[in-house]
């Protein structure tokens, strides 16, 4: 059934355009044309922002990275907060993959290997 865009009366079908607003109908109503993003994970590093990213555009998640970054304070080693963004519509599988690979654990953590023992 079309709609008009203007005033979202709806149409019977063939109506081509709405006598009160002299617009042309549509199909249905468009809500929310602009791309909506929505924040799925907050990296620490541009790093772990990145290999995340590149996990989510595997499966086809189209995904968009802002910094937060907090310039100011280099000495913190940090590069500030990045936040990865993806379309609403793709959020809850994004937040899966994401939960994936933060059970998966890191591949090389030597904390135990290289103790030497001494006490000096
Ligand atoms: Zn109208």
């Amino acid at each position: 059934m079309p709609f008009c865009p203007e005033c979202s009366s709806a149409f019977k079908e063939g109506t081509a355009e709405c006598p009160e607003c002299k617009v042309a109908l549509v199909t249905k109503l468009v809500e929310g044309e602009t791309d909506d993003f929505v924040e799925v994970f907050r990296a620490q590093s541009l790093m772990e922002a990145e290999s995340i990213e590149s996990a989510l555009k595997e499966n086809g998640i189209e995904t968009f990275l802002r910094n937060t970054g907090i310039p100011a304070m280099p000495m913190m080693g940090e590069e500030g907060a990045i936040v990865i963004e993806v379309r609403a519509d793709q959020a809850a599988e994004a937040k899966d993959i994401i939960t994936e690979l933060e059970e998966t654990p890191p591949p090389e953590i030597d904390e135990n290997a290289g103790g030497d023992g001494k006490k000096s």
